[in-house]
């Protein structure tokens, strides 16, 4: 390409036309295949990289994906043909963490649990917790605005970012946020940049913040039910009373056969779905207990409470599970919890309207649910499969709910924005777009 030897000669071995570096950054773990191979990847090591990066890509009209771990689900971090690809794997390293302001100073290139684990040592821990946190970066889980399985206790990504450092597209750097708790000068540009997908700036350094570890052992519940929809209403009740989970997930019948027969642990498959989840603070035990109860009220046929976290584990397999036999999670609906018996009522008939298997496992406290088709891996399965997809889809907008609660739009869902966002909302946000990247090199035709 005209020009990639300046980018070579300013970046030296940091950019990279080797073949093999080309196929394992072309792609993230979505099934919605990148539109061709890139020309380069920049293995960026500091914000410098970056900038020179980009732009280099926007003088040239280049366009450009970004990559973190490349764990994401919807495509947003594929390449485009003949594009470059901006890696932030070998911005790694924690710079700092302050246990008396309770932050961490991050490159976005930090692997989530590794984050998590070098706070744990000060007494601290980062919040955010997806069930691929030992694979994502904490970069990838900004430009998402990641979920998981503590976020019904603490929220979501957003919630523990204090400031950023962003590239812009056209290579000027910029910073957002405050140390402070407190901070209301300007626009929320912070917030902006959460969830953009890599399409307003590249982020190159994080200050978040950290939660102080509780006291007490954590305990983990199971509950089993007959039928989904009584789990559902479990969750309703469980959320609006006072036993306050860090922790609460359902599996569907389905989803505990696939889980277990990829890596058998005991789990007994119930009739309809199993709730796992963990309580912690000293008085863990007590809470429980009460969780526990609420099950048995509201339908489950039984319920225990132990010091393991092993259901927790398994859980955290589903997706591992789910791609052994050749399916991807292409649904990430949300529901308000109040909703949750219904949508869980109307994904059983719609997968026997249509005649195909639906696993769901779901973030329950969060009403967020993963539902996925079995369907063979042929176009006319993926399209029986996406039809499947739709209904449940458009059955969460009317109960009042989402098209994506954690993994964001990319190329995969695109085509329901207009199913939740009016025109003058998607206008105003491609205005943003063009606002800060006029020449539509970065991440272009992807999120919004
Ligand atoms: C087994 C499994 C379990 C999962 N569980 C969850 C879950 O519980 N909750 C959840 O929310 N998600 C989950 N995911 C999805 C995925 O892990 C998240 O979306 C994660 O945040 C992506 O991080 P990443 O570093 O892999 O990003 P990538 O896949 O590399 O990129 C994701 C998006 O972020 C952009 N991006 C990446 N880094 C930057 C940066 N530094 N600056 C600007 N843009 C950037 C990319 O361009 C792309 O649009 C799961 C995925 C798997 C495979």
């Amino acid at each position: 390409m005209d020009g990639l030897q300046d980018l070579a000669a300013r970046l030296e071995a940091r950019l990279s036309t080797d073949p093999e570096v080309i196929a394992r950054c072309a792609r993230d773990t979505s099934r919605a295949a990148p539109e061709g191979l890139p020309v380069a990847v920049v293995l960026a090591e500091c914000t410098g990289d970056v900038s020179a990066a980009l732009a280099w890509a926007n003088e040239t009209g280049t366009r450009v994906s970004v990559r973190g771990a490349g764990t994401g689900l919807t495509g947003g971090a594929n390449a485009y043909d003949g594009g470059l690809v901006i890696s932030l794997e070998r911005m790694n390293r924690i710079l700092s963490i302050d246990a008396d302001d309770r932050l961490a100073v991050v490159q976005p290139g930090v692997i989530t649990a590794e984050l998590d684990a070098a706070c744990r040592e000060e007494g601290l821990f980062f919040p955010p917790d997806p069930a691929s946190a030992r694979t994502c970066s904490v970069g990838g889980n900004i430009a998402t605005n990641a979920g998981g399985l503590r976020c019904v206790a603490h929220g979501v990504t957003s919630d523990w970012i204090a400031g950023l450092e962003v590239v812009l597209a056209d290579g000027r750097v910029m910073r957002t946020g405050a140390r402070t708790r407190k901070n209301v000068v300007g626009y929320d540009l912070t917030r902006l940049f959460v969830g953009s997908e890599g399409t307003l700036g590249i982020v190159t350094e994080a200050t978040v913040r950290l939660k102080t570890v509780p006291e007490g052992t954590p305990r983990t519940f199971r509950a089993s039910f007959a039928r989904v929809e009584d789990a559902g209403r479990a969750v309703t009740a469980i959320v609006n009373g006072p036993a306050d989970p860090e922790v609460l997930e359902l599996m569907d019948a389905l989803s505990v056969e696939i889980i277990e027969s990829f890596h058998p642990s005991g789990l007994r498959v119930p009739g309809g779905a199993m709730l796992v989840g963990q309580t912690v603070g000293l008085d863990s035990l007590a809470k429980a207990e009460e969780i526990a109860r609420t099950c048995v009220e509201h339908g489950a046929d039984d319920a225990d409470i132990s010091d393991s976290d092993q259901l927790l584990e398994a859980r955290r397999l589903s997706n591992p599970a789910l791609n052994a036999r050749g399916l991807k999670i292409s649904c990430d609906i949300g529901v308000p919890v109040s909703k949750l018996a219904e949508i869980f009522h109307g994904i059983k008939a719609i997968s026997s309207r249509h005649g195909l298997r639906v696993s769901s496992v779901a973030h329950a406290g969060d009403g967020n649910l993963h539902s996925t088709v079995e369907s063979p891996d042929t176009p006319a399965g993926i399209a029986a499969a996406d039809a499947v997809i739709d209904d449940i889809t458009k059955l969460a907008l009317a109960l009042g709910g989402t098209i994506s609660g954690e993994h964001g739009i990319g190329s995969v869902k695109r085509h329901e924005l207009p199913w939740q966002q009016d025109a003058v909302a998607l206008d105003v946000q491609r205005g943003i777009k063009r606002a800060l990247d006029p020449n539509g090199i970065l991440t272009p035709d992807r999120a919004i």
